[in-house]
């Protein structure tokens, strides 16, 4: 049994001992094989959750009704789901109720790839029903069974396919290919939340070349929110060289940037992606950062604005169009600033209206604007007598 296993194996033996069979399935599975790091342990079993429970004293309901319980054992929680077959899909997407069986078969045949339906026993034999182990070797993205049939249960399983073909850098099976060519248009059954994970781990694989052309040449782009009538930019980013990115918000940042999209349009855009409107607020960040860095034109308001998490963001952005800092360089001129954020300002509102007869309201904001506007291109000393002597000057002017 492969090390990182070993820590999980009290687990499938306490369950066998109970009577049950206990695999690992999934992706840790075939992530061991590959030698490649595993994030968390998914363990398939044929006790029903309530069986589960009564074996293990500490266990979290996660998808009860999907079989999953959590079992947590050390700080560590391990994904525990009862053999399940998915039977009456309607609509092209995954069904609301599960079937339990009590056969590993079965459950291992519901699965969408020959290499994510490898068990693991607590032996370390692994079971290898559709020659996933082969498609391993091989590098190949195969569907289990007839393709077109497991993308008609579930046709999110086409965007698994080409995300998978980015994250482990392998290649699609023809057959394969050909079942999300012709069944591409179902994608538009499946909900927008479950293909922005997908697209999102394409972005961020360890080839995301090879996800985009997939996602083009299977015409799987036309059915995502918003790609439809962006088949130029998306060919753009097939050219981009090295893909190094640590976030979402850097993968739309870059996705942004070949479609040349103003502020509005890339707020509508990842809304219509159903983005969260932090991702949202960080890239709108980061793209004006991008910009400024790839024309030389970084600014102290723009340092500022950006802030120093996605300053970082930014610049590995722009390193894949051509043009960066060195990090260290940056992390100075950010440091050099001086302030960093506007409560650093030696001034406040309170301040202003007490000792420099601003008037409240929305002026004084604008006065405050403009005091640490000066304060970051270094017109004005961050010092409070000098910053109250503008601001009275200033609502003065405004009189
Ligand atoms: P990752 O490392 O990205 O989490 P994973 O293989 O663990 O990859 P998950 O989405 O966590 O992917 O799914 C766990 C397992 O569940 C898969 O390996 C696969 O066996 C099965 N699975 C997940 N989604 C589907 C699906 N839509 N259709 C069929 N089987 C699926
Ligand atoms: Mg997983």
């Amino acid at each position: 049994l492969p090390a990182v296993f070993e820590p999980a194996r009290p687990i499938l033996q306490r369950i066998e001992q109970a009577g049950y069979e206990a695999y690992f399935v999934g992706g840790c599975v075939r992530d061991t094989i590959l030698g490649d790091p595993i994030h968390d342990i998914d363990i398939a079993t044929s006790a029903y959750p309530a069986e589960i429970k009564q074996i293990f004293n500490r266990t979290v309901d996660t998808g009860i009704e999907h079989g999953t319980v959590m079992i947590l054992d050390h700080g560590v929680g391990y994904e525990t789901t009862t053999f399940r077959t998915e039977s009456g899909y309607q609509d092209f997407r995954r069904p609301d109720s599960v079937t339990f069986v009590r056969s590993l078969a079965e459950d291992l045949r519901r699965r969408d790839f020959t290499i994510n339906a490898l068990a693991l026993k607590e032996n370390g034999e692994v079971i290898d029903l559709f020659d996933g182990l082969g498609d391993l070797k091989r590098h190949l993205i195969k569907a289990v069974g007839e393709p077109a049939e497991r993308f008609h249960e579930d046709a999110l399983r086409m965007m698994r396919a080409v995300r998978f073909a980015s994250k482990l850098d392998f290649q699609i099976d023809e057959k394969t290919r050909q079942g999300i060519q012709e069944n591409a248009p179902l994608l538009e059954k499946i909900a927008i939340e479950r293909i922005r994970v997908e697209f999102e781990k394409l972005l961020l694989g360890q080839n995301p070349t090879a996800g985009l052309k997939d996602l083009l040449v299977t015409d799987l782009y036309r059915y995502c929110p918003r790609l439809a009538d962006q088949k130029m930019a998306l060919e753009q980013l097939l050219d981009l060289k090295q893909w190094h990115l640590k976030t979402e918000a850097e993968a739309w940042a870059v996705l942004m940037q070949v479609m040349r999209f103003d502020h509005p349009q890339r707020n509508a855009f990842l809304k219509a992606w159903k983005t969260s409107n932090d991702l949202i607020s960080d890239v709108q960040k980061i793209v004006p950062a991008v910009q400024a860095i790839l024309n030389d034109q970084l600014t102290p308001k723009l340092l500022f604005d950006t802030g120093d998490r996605l300053l970082l963001s930014a610049n590995r952005v722009a390193a894949m169009f051509g043009h960066s800092l060195e990090e260290l360089d940056l992390r100075d001129r950010y440091q050099a600033l001086p302030i960093k954020s506007t409560k650093e300002l030696a001034v406040n509102g309170g301040q202003l209206i007490k000792l420099a007869h601003v008037k409240p309201g929305p002026k004084m904001g604008q006065i405050l604007h403009q005091l640490q506007q000066q304060v970051l291109d270094r017109s004005l000393p961050n010092d409070q007598n000098a910053l109250l002597a503008a601001a009275a000057q200033l609502a003065k002017e405004e009189d």
